[in-house]
């Protein structure tokens, strides 16, 4: 995605650059569109996410300090400072975080589309009845809701450690150009200046501004700043007279968020509301989230847990580029957020945050993916949130339902990525079933295992690419007809669960599409003695068909999982199987081709009425073997052939 740029800037005569106009990219068009027409209710929200912002630039710089202590340029504090511009038409948001350099202004602010934006503006324009723009953050786009508010809107950044003269200045009223310029700027970090609409200049006003802050700010843990609130007004003194910025009267400043880290506080004294919206400021997910684990954990190490299972999964939850770890502090300072530190892979949709007693301020990224104590800590976090998932699902099957719903297949990846609770996570996983409600997930190995009949040995399943495919495969007749409960398993990661899991409370998980059938003693002995007698009868035919099929197949037998079907394919025991074998060539991968085994149903009346010296046969041979293709869910490698078979055969 290249951004449209005109030619670079040039220097003026007086030696300063001159300013740049560049293009957004289209994607970020059509989402300052949005904005700038929204009509939406609550777009107070800017206020956050600019905060939200501006905190992070100063916990990064915070960290990056730990190393390099001359970032700090001898001005320690950080903050955010917040004022109204005078006669109440601009807003300004202020930090000295980390700041940006001409190529990050470009990259982040300007042009570049990222992989929320199109997620962001589909979910926008879904939502635009309900006047709600409230999930922007959680698209990673925030910096745009300025324009919800803003007709123009100016940055001014410098970052840490460059010298004043690699000031940046970017300004844009959001149609469809931005301007930018390098600048002489001093001070270290960035300065947005919002230039309100004319219908929003209600938000140029301090007691509306501390109260958003209170509202969705207020754990914010770097100070948020305003000019001091004046003493009450003296009931003699004339209102009119007051200036319209308090920054002009004075240079006083208070701190208006609390920035108490909520998690310090004891588990008793925190109010399901106060969790609820401590999350919402965390994760810009206005729906309170499904669970909230909070542990204090005292030992060897002593450290804080705070996380949190949300309702719903996230936009990106299968971006490879995950954006969101869970947050590590080191007494109540921010280290890093790096995806996978604290939290597998599988569980990234867990959200929250820990705080850690023990560990030195000054850790590098190197330390925390080698650091043991890191590790007992992510090894305890894990179980802390499987067992609360295995504790909802015992109390609540709906609310668990629902949880799995939104995360099963990610879950499922654990139990490749996580060895050590491979068991607790086939506890928890749900699956459709032969018995089960249609494609829902609903049944759990336990209760498979508690309902199936004593000399059942194995727990059966069938994998397909989809529902439709399994439910309907002549592989399930005879379970069907025996009343055998078949996992009918249809998402990708399912061929991975079950080459994973092979056990499950001492039955072995086995295939129905794969090897020999013993039916556990479940089928009956003259069943068995009828197949061997006729196999016996019409060798001749199978030998036919094995002639006639050659390299396409490694065996044709008779069957004796088939009831109402003619045919099916099965792979030998330690084949992989045509699924698997799909799934691989579809993600690119060279997946060895195994040859199938076909097997006929010796009770069916195309079967039965065979003969072997018939001229047709070689045509009855490759349609009942392109048949048990194509009820697999596989594609013929020559369609036409196949429809003038069939042709063929309806008309003699
Ligand atoms: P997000 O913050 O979710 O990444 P935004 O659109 O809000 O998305 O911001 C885009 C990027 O711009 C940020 O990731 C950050 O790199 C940069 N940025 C925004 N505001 C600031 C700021 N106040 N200081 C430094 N960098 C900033």
């Amino acid at each position: 995605m290249s951004s449209e740029t005109k030619p670079k800037s040039k220097k003026t005569k007086t030696g300063t650059p001159a300013p740049e106009t560049r293009s957004f990219q289209a994607e970020v068009k059509q989402l300052l569109n949005l904005m700038i027409h929204s009509l939406y209710s609550n777009k107070e929200i800017f206020l956050r996410e600019l905060i939200s912002n501006a905190s992070d630039a100063c916990d990064k710089l915070r960290f990056a300090s730990l190393t390099d202590k001359t970032l700090l340029e001898d001005d320690e504090a950080l903050g955010i400072w917040i004022t109204v511009g005078p006669e109440k038409k601009t807003i300004i948001i202020r930090d000295n975080g980390i700041g940006m350099d001409y190529d990050e202004v470009v990259q982040d602010i300007g042009t570049i589309a990222r992989s929320g934006t199109r997620a962001f503006i589909e979910k926008m324009e879904a939502e635009k009845s309900s006047g709600d723009a409230d999930f922007i953050g959680q698209f990673g786009v925030g910096f745009y809701s300025c324009f919800l508010v803003g007709k123009q809107v100016t940055l001014l950044t410098r970052k840490a450690g460059s010298p004043s003269k690699s000031g940046v200045m970017w300004s844009s009223d959001g149609t469809g150009e931005y301007t930018i310029t390098s600048i002489d700027r001093p001070s270290r970090g960035t300065e947005i200046i919002i230039n309100l609409k004319d219908d929003d200049s209600q938000y140029a006003d301090e007691y509306r501004i501390r109260n958003i802050i209170e509202k969705y700010s207020d754990h914010v843990s770097i100070p948020i700043l305003m000019p001091k609130e004046p003493e009450p007004a003296d009931e003699e003194s004339d209102d009119s007279e007051k200036p319209e910025s308090k920054q002009e009267e004075s240079e006083e400043w208070e701190t208006v968020n609390k920035g108490s880290a909520l998690w310090t506080r004891p588990k008793t004294e925190i109010t399901e509301e106060e969790y609820n919206k401590f999350y919402s400021s965390l994760t810009y997910d206005s729906t309170p989230p499904a669970l909230t684990i909070h542990n204090r954990v005292e030992g060897k190490m002593d450290y804080i847990s705070l996380f949190f299972i949300p309702s719903s999964a996230p936009f990106d939850l299968w971006d490879r580029e995950q954006r969101h770890g869970i947050k590590l502090y080191v007494r109540r300072i921010f280290i890093s957020d790096d995806a996978k530190t604290l939290m597998p892979n599988y569980l990234r949709f867990v959200r929250g945050l820990v705080d850690c007693a023990d560990l030195p301020l000054n850790v590098s990224r190197e330390f925390l993916q080698q650091n043991r104590d890191i590790d007992k800590i992510r090894q305890a976090a894990v179980k802390r949130v499987l067992g609360e998932l295995k504790k909802l699902s015992k109390s609540d099957e709906d609310a668990y339902s629902k949880l799995w719903k939104e995360f099963g297949k990610a879950l499922k990846e654990g139990v490749v990525e996580d060895y050590e609770n491979r068991q607790s996570i086939a506890e928890l996983a749900r699956f459709s079933t032969t018995r089960g409600d249609g494609e829902s997930q609903t049944v759990s190995l336990d209760q498979y295992v508690d309902r199936m009949p004593m000399s059942q040995k194995h727990i059966y399943y069938l994998t397909a690419d989809t529902h439709t495919a399994a439910s309907s495969s002549p592989h399930l007749e005879i379970f069907k007809k025996k009343d055998i409960e078949v996992l009918l398993l249809s998402e990708p990661i399912d061929e991975w669960f079950v080459s994973h899991v092979s056990e499950f409370r001492d039955k072995t998980l086995k295939s129905i599409a794969r090897g020999d059938l013993e039916l556990d003693g479940l089928e009956d002995e003259e069943s068995r003695k009828k197949t061997e007698e006729e196999q016996a009868a019409q060798d001749t035919l199978l030998e036919k068909f094995k002639g006639i099929l050659g390299e396409a197949v490694k065996d044709v037998r008779f069957s004796n999982r088939l009831v109402d079907s003619p045919s099916c394919l099965i792979a030998d025991e330690m084949d992989m199987g045509g699924n698997m074998e799909r799934l691989l060539k579809a993600m690119g991968q060279n997946a060895p081709s195994a040859k199938p085994i076909l097997e006929l149903n010796p009770d069916h009346a195309l079967v039965k009425r065979m003969d072997p010296e018939a001229g047709e046969l070689e045509d009855w041979a490759k349609l009942l073997f392109d048949q048990a293709l194509l009820a697999e869910g596989a594609t013929l490698n020559n369609p036409g052939e196949f429809v003038k078979r069939v042709n063929r055969l309806l008309a003699s």
